[in-house]
């Protein structure tokens, strides 16, 4: 080997400088065109496998720049768009245009955000945006946390340090096999899978999740939460949790918060709140008694890259008491030598969480918080909820559209032919064929929800680029399309009726 190392992975600066610049080039295009671009391309998995060809693994490298700008045309032409104005599928963000370019930046410096040594900067950059985002949705400046990669990674975080606080202590070294009481959590039957995830993860088993079932207006109903509660402590189990959603997955609705937080306290229960979609709305003047008891919960969960635009991933779990995240999760191998410093505390953030090398993906959400700040958020996140309402509206007034549920910027609502039965069977049938239909047609993109057994389309405006004008767009498609879809049904069900 020379004195002088080539390597074939170094760009040289001025090789970097030339590719850098092409690549950007073309994300400026392609961002500029997304709005004429179809929402999805709609290629089946064969054709894509075709596009990439079988080839094993190739045996020579290849210069950066082709492989760059072939990648770059193989992503824009062949991938679904969630930052088209048009897209308004589950609760996907259009990703803010300096995410992408602080994903970059983080990428090139490449902390690495596990320990404060390895990272000074980008450690206390997390810092800050951690207290900015408790800050953001108006919490005690008591609570710390965390950035990880989305809403169930966050709830997961949570749901241990509850655990850590509120399961025997000798839970930490013998496990819970060796517990002789049950752990019981609590929430209602409109939480998102993530619990079933966490209490199979953790050892709880499905069986400790107590379904609380819900209200009228699909919030959790406290009468049967307490007396659910009662009854199993009554039955020597050890209740650890209750966990409230803010903004429910389906249709947007917020438990009654602060209800359930005077319920926790009473039988001394962790109180989490499940934010990841919702807890950015509670900055809105008009929708701030919604979230009334936000500030009392024991931890939150809510994910930037749902409704603070930041590109996926990002989540975050924020903790009253942080000490609970240490006593959960840090240890000390010796082979760390990440003692403080100066006797200044030295956060080392594979103490708070899951990971232990960590990347920068505070830098993308940091950013954004700058580039807006509070204003600008109030200003986007509003808009967001006013189209859902003028959806909603548009469907309500709309002879072949019923309305049916407006919550934050959740609007559900499906097609209703003006000449046929409204049989419900068929209406299921016929709005499941039109989502199907939209789905791949490229136009638009809407997702489902079931309401009171109505299959329903759900359009969830988390996105920045959507305009009056595209929802009165998204209506038109839906109508025409839905016309068509009935026809071929109705004929379809006349067939077989003869
Ligand atoms: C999206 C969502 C989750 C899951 O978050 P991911 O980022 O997809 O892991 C959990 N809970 C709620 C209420 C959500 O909206």
């Amino acid at each position: 080997m020379s004195n002088m190392r080539k390597s074939p992975i170094a760009m040289h600066q001025e090789e970097f400088r030339k590719i850098g610049y092409q690549l950007i080039d073309e994300i400026s295009n392609f961002m500029g065109t997304i709005a004429q671009r179809a929402v999805t391309p709609n290629d089946s998995p064969k054709d894509l496998q075709h596009l990439l060809g079988d080839h094993s693994f190739p045996e020579n490298g290849k210069s950066a720049s082709d492989l760059l700008s072939k990648t770059t045309n193989l992503l824009f032409n062949h991938s679904l768009l969630n930052g088209h104005p048009k897209f308004l599928g589950y609760i996907t963000s259009s990703a803010a245009p300096i995410g992408g370019l602080a994903d970059l930046l983080a990428a090139s410096v490449n902390p690495n955000v596990g320990a404060h040594i390895l990272s000074p900067i980008a450690t206390e950059i997390e810092k800050q945006t951690v207290r900015w985002l408790s800050e953001f949705i108006g919490l005690t400046p008591d609570y710390g946390g965390i950035l990880v990669s989305g809403g169930n990674m966050a709830n997961f975080t949570a749901f241990l340090a509850a655990r850590t606080a509120k399961a025997p202590k000798s839970i930490k070294e013998d496990g819970i096999q060796n517990s002789t009481q049950k752990l019981t959590v609590y929430c209602s039957k409109s939480t998102h899978t993530w619990i079933e995830k966490a209490t199979v993860l953790f050892g709880l088993g499905t069986n400790s999740i107590r379904w609380i079932p819900t209200d009228a207006s699909n919030k959790m109903d406290i009468t049967v939460l307490e007396a659910t509660v009662k009854k199993d402590i009554e039955n020597a189990c050890i209740p650890l949790m209750v966990v409230g959603t803010a903004g429910d997955v389906s249709t947007g609705v917020v438990d009654n918060l602060k209800a359930i937080s005077s319920i926790c306290k009473t039988y001394n229960l962790w109180f989490h709140i499940d934010g990841a979609y919702g807890a950015p709305a509670a900055i809105i003047p008009k929708l701030k008694h919604m979230f009334d008891g936000l500030h009392e919960a024991d931890s939150i969960a809510l994910d930037p890259h749902k409704w603070l635009y930041s590109p996926l991933e990002a989540g975050c779990t924020l903790v009253k008491n942080p000490q609970y995240l240490i006593d959960t999760y840090s240890s000390h191998p010796e082979y760390y030598n990440f003692s403080t410093n100066e006797g200044d505390i030295a956060q080392n953030f594979y103490e708070y969480g899951f990971q232990n090398s960590r990347g920068f993906r505070a830098l993308k959400v940091w950013l954004g918080l700058q580039q807006l700040g509070r204003s600008g958020y109030e200003k986007l996140i509003g808009e967001d909820i006013e189209l859902s309402e003028i959806l909603f509206e548009i469907a309500d007034k709309h002879p072949e559209l019923e309305a049916v549920t407006q919550n934050l910027s959740i609007t559900t609502f499906r097609y209703v032919p003006i000449t046929h039965t409204k049989n419900n069977t068929y209406l299921n049938a016929l709005n499941e064929e039109l989502l199907n239909t939209l789905q791949t047609g490229g136009e638009v993109f809407l997702s489902n929800a079931i309401v009171n057994e109505r299959y329903c389309l759900r359009a969830c405006v988390v996105n920045f680029r959507t305009s009056k004008k595209d929802i009165m767009e998204i209506v038109e498609i839906v109508v025409r399309v839905g016309k068509k879809v009935h026809l071929k049904q109705s004929q379809v069900a006349t067939t077989k009726n003869l």
